[in-house]
């Protein structure tokens, strides 16, 4: 049996999610009966009027494969998809087609993205650690990258995850327990812009998919808890001539500083109420930079090679942040 997952990124409002369907491909009853991503045959469909795509009396979408990866959690292929019209012209809820033509716009400039993935592992709807911990210490400094059951919350699950990133080929680069109880990070990147955004997609399915079999839920919020650190996903951007220091990073945030609300507004849903100005963010409405500040809108880092923009949610979705950071940064 060949089985494949496709998976999609959906309409629901403010905050897309994954979805995902399994098809069973058994051309000749063989294992090379799987199609490649190219191939007409790997195309489906699936009824956008349960997803926040279509309305019901017009439902069917189309799914084009267009990158396929290992699942080693089911030990079968993911085929990664983006969401067209039946004209195949792409779908208004579809953020990669305007990517991929402005990755190819800018592929000479070498654009690099890391995107710093942070979330919540939850159980009830609060943070798994309330569940967990007999007390809490005021002092968030004590979790961060914390170790220790006192300190650290389903290790195991984000390990695993991890393995499974990396077994999946994904460019994952790491990951570690963040500054609230039950709040952890990994990092995707550095690497071209649609493979972090693809492979960041990817890389929350996983996690999703995870945590089925573990019974938590995995919250993006840009706030969960008023008292503790949101979540947020860092971008990490430079472009071959800020590398070799032919392009100044003051340069590119001063082009930041002219698109504040354009960038906002693909940050993700809620960036107010984490933007607060405190919980090492900077106020949403004051555009800031500096080097290695970690209190700024922006940091650049501390060799000058490239920039950190703080601002991202973590419910962003990486092919619009990633699509407007190379609309501001290479023209
Ligand atoms: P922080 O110190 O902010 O927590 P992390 O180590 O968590 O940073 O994440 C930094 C991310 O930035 C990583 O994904 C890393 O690969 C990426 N990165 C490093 N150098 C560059 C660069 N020159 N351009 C773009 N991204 C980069
Ligand atoms: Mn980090
Ligand atoms: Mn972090
Ligand atoms: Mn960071």
């Amino acid at each position: 049996m060949n089985t494949v997952e496709y998976v999609w990124v959906d309409g629901t409002k403010p905050t897309k999610k994954l979805r995902s369907k399994i098809r069973v491909f058994d051309f000749n009853g063989t294992a090379t009966g799987l199609p490649s991503i190219q191939d007409p045959k790997a195309l489906w469909h699936f009824d956008g009027s349960s997803t926040g795509q279509a309305p019901a009396d017009n439902s069917d979408l189309v799914l084009r494969p267009v990158k396929s990866y290992n699942n080693p959690i089911d030990n079968n292929v993911i085929f990664l998809c983006e969401v067209l019209n039946h004209d195949m012209t792409p779908h208004t809820t579809n953020a990669r087609a305007a990517l991929e033509d402005l990755a190819i716009k800018t592929k000479s400039l070498k654009p690099w993205f890391g995107l710093e993935q942070e979330y919540y592992i939850c159980k009830n709807g609060q943070s798994i650690a309330v569940e967990q911990l007999h007390f809490m210490t005021p002092d968030e400094g004590a979790y961060f990258c914390g170790v220790g059951s006192e300190y650290v919350f389903n290790r195991d699950m984000i390990m695993e995850h991890l393995n499974i990133c990396v077994n999946a080929k994904l460019k994952i680069s790491g990951a570690n327990a963040e500054v609230a109880p039950g709040q952890w990070e990994y990092q995707i990147g550095a690497a071209d812009p649609l493979t972090v955004s693809d492979d960041l997609w990817i890389a929350r399915w996983f996690m999703e998919r995870l945590s089925e079999r573990y019974n938590v839920t995995i919250n993006y919020d840009a706030k969960l808890n008023k008292s503790y650190n949101g979540s947020g996903c860092h971008m990490n951007f430079s472009t071959e001539p800020m590398r070799d220091r032919l392009m100044p990073c003051e340069d590119i945030c001063q082009k930041l500083s002219e698109q504040i609300q354009k960038h906002l507004d693909v940050y993700g849903h809620g960036y107010e109420q984490r933007l607060t100005g405190i919980h090492e963010t900077a106020f949403y409405k004051d555009f800031t930079w500096g080097i290695s500040d970690r209190t700024a809108s922006v940091r650049i880092s501390v060799d000058e090679t490239y920039i950190e923009d703080r601002r991202p949610n973590a419910n962003m979705d990486p092919y619009e942040a990633t699509r407007v950071m190379l609309e501001t940064c290479c023209f």
